[in-house]
C-alpha cells in the first residue's frame, strides 16, 4: 500500500506542487485550487488526494483514519460535491459556502470539493465569488474542470491551477499490472484502447462484457450500408446505454429510497405524510437526473470510440504505417481505409462532433444518434 499520491500516475508536476502545499512552504499554500484535465487523467481522485494529505498528520501517509475517510467520502471536515445534475445553481453554491465557513470538527482545515466547478451555474458562480473572497483561515477550495477556460473567469483567477495530462499508455498498464492485478497482455489491451484514461481502462480490463460492448461499436461503421440498417444501429446503441445505466443505478436507487423511507418512518401502518410525499419525490428526480447521465456517458463512450476508429481509418489513408488505436481490428480497418476517401473520413469525423454537440445541448439521444449514422453511411458512399 502507498501514500495517498501513488495512484497518481504520470503527474509527477502536479504532485510537486501539491506535495510543497501540504508541507507548508513559504507561498505554496492558498485556499482556492482548480484542477484541471482531460477527461480519465484524475481531477478528482487527485483532488480527493490532496484533500487528504492536507488532514493528515503525516501529509497523506494513505493510512490513517484522516487519509482513509477523506478517501472514501466520510471525513466530517470533508464535503465532496457531485452532481449528477447538467448545472449546479445558487442554492447548492450558497449551501457549500455555509459549509467552508464552518470551523473544522477533527481535521486540520474545512475542505470543499466541487468535481464539476464548469457546471456552475452564473449565479452560482456569484455565490461563489463571495465564499472564495472571505475565506475563513481554514477552509480550502479544490475545484475540477476539464479545461480553465471552462470555469467563469471571476472564478477561474481566484484559484490556483493545477494541470493533469493525460498519462502515457505504459503507465496506464503498469498500473493495471501492479494494482488491479490485471495480466500484461490484457492490461497493454486496455491501456491501449482507453487512450489514457485510466477509469475506462480499468473498466476493459476488468469486465469482458464491456470488451464485448466495444468490439460491437467498432465494427459498427461497416455494416452502415443502408437507412434501416442505421435506424436500428441507433436503436441498438441507445437501448444499450440505458441498459447500462439502469444496471449501474437500479441497486444504488433502491438503497436511497429505503433510506430515506427509513428516515421519514415512510412504510409503517397509515398513510404518507404529505412532506414526505414531497422529499420521496425529490430523491425520484435526483434518480432519473442522475439515469440520464449515466446514459449520455455511456453514449458519449460510444462517440468516442467511434471517432477512435475513424482516426485510425484516416492514419491508414494518409499515413500508412502509423500505429493504429485499435490495433486489434486492423483487418477491417485497412479494408475500410482502402474503400473510402480522407475526405470522407473527415466528413464522418464532423458528424460525430455534431452529434456531441446535439448530446451535449440536451437534444433526444436517439434523434442524434440516428441522425449522425445516417451520416456516416453517407459519407461512406459518396
Ligand atoms: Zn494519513
Amino acid at each position: 500500500m502507498g501514500d495517498v499520491w501513488s495512484e497518481l500516475i504520470g503527474q509527477e508536476r502536479a504532485v510537486a506542487t501539491l506535495h510543497r502545499a501540504v508541507e507548508g512552504r513559504r507561498h505554496a499554500m492558498t485556499h482556492a485550487w482548480l484542477f484541471v484535465g482531460p477527461p480519465g487523467s484524475g481531477r478528482s481522485n487527485a483532488a480527493k488526494a490532496f484533500a487528504a494529505a492536507l488532514q493528515c498528520p503525516s501529509g497523506g501517509c494513505g493510512q490513517c483514519e484522516e487519509c482513509r475517510t477523506t478517501l472514501s467520502g466520510a471525513h466530517p471536515d470533508v464535503t465532496l460535491l457531485r452532481t449528477e445534475q447538467l448545472s449546479i445553481g445558487v442554492d447548492e453554491v450558497r449551501a457549500l459556502v455555509g459549509r467552508a465557513g464552518v470551523a473544522p470538527v477533527k481535521g486540520r482545515y474545512q475542505i470543499v470539493v466541487v468535481e464539476d466547478a464548469d457546471r456552475i451555474t452564473e449565479r452560482g458562480a456569484d455565490a461563489l465569488l463571495k465564499g472564495l473572497e472571505e475565506p475563513s483561515a481554514k477552509t480550502v477550495w479544490l475545484l475540477c474542470a476539464p479545461n480553465a477556460d471552462d470555469v467563469i473567469v471571476t472564478i477561474r483567477s481566484r484559484c490556483r491551477a493545477i494541470k493533469l495530462v493525460t498519462p502515457s499508455e505504459d503507465a496506464v498498464t503498469e498500473l493495471l499490472i501492479t494494482r488491479d492485478g490485471v495480466s500484461p497482455a490484457l492490461a497493454a489491451h486496455a491501456a491501449r484502447a482507453a487512450q489514457g484514461h485510466i477509469g475506462r481502462a480499468r473498466v476493459l480490463a476488468r469486465s469482458e462484457d464491456a470488451r464485448i460492448r466495444r468490439h460491437q461499436i467498432l465494427t459498427l461503421p461497416a455494416t452502415l450500408t443502408s437507412m434501416t440498417a442505421c435506424l436500428d444501429a441507433a436503436d441498438n446503441l441507445v437501448a444499450a446505454a440505458a441498459e447500462e445505466a439502469s444496471q449501474a443505478t437500479a441497486e444504488l436507487d433502491q438503497k436511497e429510497m429505503a433510506a430515506l423511507q427509513e428516515a421519514l418512518g415512510v412504510g409503517g401502518r397509515g398513510g404518507k405524510p404529505r412532506s414526505a410525499q414531497g422529499a420521496i419525490k425529490d430523491l425520484e428526480d435526483q434518480q432519473k437526473a442522475r439515469g440520464k447521465r449515466l446514459q449520455r456517458d455511456a453514449l458519449d463512450r460510444v462517440l468516442t470510440e467511434l471517432t477512435g476508429y475513424y482516426r485510425d481509418v484516416l492514419a491508414a489513408q494518409t499515413a500508412p504505417g502509423t500505429p493504429l488505436v485499435n490495433v486489434d481490428l486492423a483487418d477491417q480497418i485497412e479494408p475500410f481505409a482502402r474503400r473510402s476517401t480522407p475526405e470522407q473520413t473527415v466528413r464522418a469525423l464532423d458528424a460525430i462532433l455534431v452529434a456531441r454537440t446535439a448530446l451535449e445541448g440536451n437534444v433526444a439521444p436517439l434523434l442524434a444518434l440516428e441522425a449522425m449514422l445516417i451520416s456516416l453511411s453517407q459519407a461512406a458512399r459518396t
